[in-house]
């Protein structure tokens, strides 16, 4: 069982639009696929067609209460894979697992009951590096970094990576960044392009080959409650996902 996050703390920049279409197209390659919404906003979950407001029991029972994924999870059946849904009950999460025992490890000693059952569990994280990320962080092998190719975006990116480094040192020895997926990419800006070519000469291999276009059917498909390859498989960003989900499948061959 492969775990990876989708992580970067700045908002809007695609993790969720990442996630579910990657579980999809996991999914679509016959792949078992578990998505986590580490996100009170529950944008993964509705985007997955899945209603968080008559989630009863949600990834905070499983953080605060050791409640089991295999009884949180909820069959995602347009989509293609599982969800353990989020909602806005998570936001206290936050402060109740300061008081825990192992606060960071939570969610990694919950999905250790789970080996065997997927074959691949994706967390969708907030826009934060917080107690609910470095859940995140401690429980994976890898992370994926969604990125804008825009100035800011360079900038957020050494924070984020120095905590991946600080993760693997001090949590979780597992933990590598399994690359950076270029989104919302318009060629035509002539910035994005300079940032691109940054990105690769800085990053070199981690930048994946694949490059997500800026495209209205992923922004339209969350609305459906389906991810952009399931409500419209020929669109461009669709293809551009399931094209990002053979190299992941690729990438982590190697690891
Ligand atoms: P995050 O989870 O990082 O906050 P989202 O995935 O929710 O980001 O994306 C932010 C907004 O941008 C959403 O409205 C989403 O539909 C839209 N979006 C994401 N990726 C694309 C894309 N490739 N093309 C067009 N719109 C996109
Ligand atoms: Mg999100």
């Amino acid at each position: 069982m492969k775990i990876f996050c989708v992580a970067n703390q700045k908002g809007g920049v695609g993790k969720t639009t990442t996630s579910v279409n990657l579980a999809a197209s996991l999914a679509s390659h016959g792949q078992r696929v578990l998505l986590i919404d580490l996100d009170p906003q529950g944008n993964a979950t509705m985007g997955s067609g899945i209603d968080k407001s008559l989630c009863e029991t949600t990834v905070y029972e499983v953080l605060v209460d050791g409640a089991s994924i295999a009884d949180a999870a909820v069959k995602a059946d347009a989509a293609g894979y599982d969800v353990l849904p989020s909602n806005r009950e998570l936001a206290g999460a936050e402060i109740e697992l300061v008081g825990l025992d192992s606060r960071e490890k939570r969610l990694k000693q919950s999905l250790a009951e789970l080996d065997g059952r997927y074959d691949f569990v994706l967390i969708d994280c907030p826009p934060a590096l917080s107690l609910l990320t470095l859940n995140g962080l401690c429980a994976a092998n890898g992370v994926i970094i969604p990125m804008q190719c825009e100035y800011f975006a360079l900038e957020g990116l050494s924070d984020l990576v120095n905590t991946i480094k600080q993760v693997h040192a001090n949590l979780n020895r597992d933990l590598q960044v399994i690359g950076l997926l270029r989104v919302m990419f318009d060629p035509r800006v002539t910035l994005q392009q300079q940032v691109s070519e940054q990105l690769k000469q800085h990053f070199g291999d981690k930048v994946f080959n694949a490059v997500i276009p800026r495209n209205v059917r992923l922004a339209e498909a969350p609305s459906y409650g389906l991810p952009g390859i399931v409500f419209d498989k020929s669109s461009r960003g669709a293809q551009a996902y399931l094209q990002f989900g053979t190299e992941m499948i690729n990438r982590i061959r190697t690891l």
